[in-house]
């Protein structure tokens, strides 16, 4: 090999052809496979029930179980509902959760640093997106899980682990045969809820590392790509709140308020009233408030030229007053919290809970205020010392 050849090669690490074959023939058979049988067979409303069926299992297994569960260990899971997380992570051909989780650890460990973050936005959309598993970018990781060593104590990790390809086989093969046996077009199932289903169940789980870094807003941190995209949490069961998610990984909500869509959260948290989950993790009110105000600062102080130093010094002085305000209220709610259980468990005289239901109100209002003042205040600085 000539010199030139080498640094060819040493630039472009090898082609890994399993998984390269596998996402090339699986997209081709579903864009060729799925309008040629629509057109000379037809699809069953059964069929197509079943195709939806089997994305919603599939898909959150990854991200209520790959993602929520094992990779950030957001809350606790009954073993019956592991072993189901488990089989479904099969079915989505995404590798074991073990091996997942350590590159999804990686990921947020050393987002967005090219040489150490196995799938960094900052090297494309491409490489994000699919890129990064075609090559072998990080071959020297691959088998080493030391920082996957809490995982490696859950026996059905470790079991899906050293199954996973007869597991992906049975599931990924099984599957859409037992369901084209049970509706009569065996065919037709495996063209869509085989092939087309695992390319849809792919595609939409790659757009969290391709997309939920480029498209959206940066609400809560700007520290690294991530964006949160309601978009994006419609294909993705919730995971498009990846700003968030990405400063706030421990907790197990990625779409906080009630109107955000996070399917995710809705069925950890309906399990934990059936016990099949418990211990789920949030974060503080005021953390998140907090983070978000700070962008909101940072994002006015940028885009406005302050010229007059007196309004940027007033500005300062209310966001500090801001800060604590939210700090009070936080404490007073927790401190109401703790008293309601005390009251609860003691049988403690009312009057103190209605007190502090009073304070709360009080520097509830406080806060509210301090928060109107503070967007008026942007808001003129926004608009230049002339509107003084
Ligand atoms: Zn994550
Ligand atoms: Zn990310």
């Amino acid at each position: 090999m000539s010199l030139r050849e080498s640094s060819a090669a040493a630039e472009k690490p090898p082609i890994i052809w399993l998984n390269t074959l596998v996402f090339a023939i699986t997209f081709s058979v579903a864009a060729i496979g799925v309008p040629v049988y629509a057109f000379t067979h037809g699809f069953s409303a059964g069929l197509i029930t079943a195709l939806v069926g089997t994305i919603v299992f599939a898909g959150i297994s990854i991200t209520a179980g790959y993602h929520r569960l094992w990779a950030h260990r957001t809350y606790d899971a009954h073993w019956s509902l592991r072993i189901l997380f488990a089989l479904g992570g099969a079915l989505a051909v995404q590798n074991s959760a073990l091996h997942w989780s350590s590159d999804h650890r990686e990921h947020h460990k050393h987002v967005d640093d090219n040489d150490k973050d196995p799938y960094s936005a900052k090297r494309g959309f491409w490489y994000s997106h699919i890129g990064w598993m075609l090559r072998e970018y990080q071959a020297s990781r691959y088998s080493n899980y030391d920082n996957v060593k809490d995982l490696q104590k859950d026996p059905v990790v470790m079991w899906q682990h050293r199954n996973y390809l007869l597991l992906t086989l049975l599931t990924t093969i099984g599957w859409p045969v037992a369901i084209g046996l049970m509706l009569g077009d065996v065919w037709g199932a495996v063209i869509l809820v085989g092939f087309a289903r695992l390319v849809i169940n792919h595609h939409t789980t790659f757009f969290i590392n391709s997309l939920a870094h480029i498209w959206g807003k940066q609400t809560y941190t700007d520290r690294n790509t991530a964006r949160d995209n309601g978009f994006l949490a419609l294909l993705t069961f919730g995971e498009g709140y990846h700003n968030y998610h990405h400063i706030f990984s421990a907790d197990y909500r990625n779409g906080i308020r009630w109107w955000q869509f996070d399917p995710t959260k809705w069925l950890i948290r309906s399990c934990s009233w059936l016990g099949l989950t418990r211990n789920l993790k949030r974060t503080n009110g005021y953390q998140i408030e907090k983070a978000r105000l700070e962008m909101q600062f940072k994002k006015a102080t940028e885009q406005a030229q302050i010229s007059c130093e007196t309004t940027l010094a007033k500005l300062h002085e209310e966001f500090d007053v801001l800060v604590a305000k939210l700090r009070e209220y936080y404490q007073v709610r927790k401190q109401l919290l703790d008293i309601k259980t005390k009251a609860l468990a003691q049988n403690v005289h009312v009057p103190t809970v209605a007190e502090l239901h009073e304070k709360a109100e009080a520097v509830r209002n406080a806060l509210n205020h301090h928060k109107r003042e503070f967007s008026q205040m942007l808001a003129r600085s926004l608009q230049g010392p002339n509107a003084a």
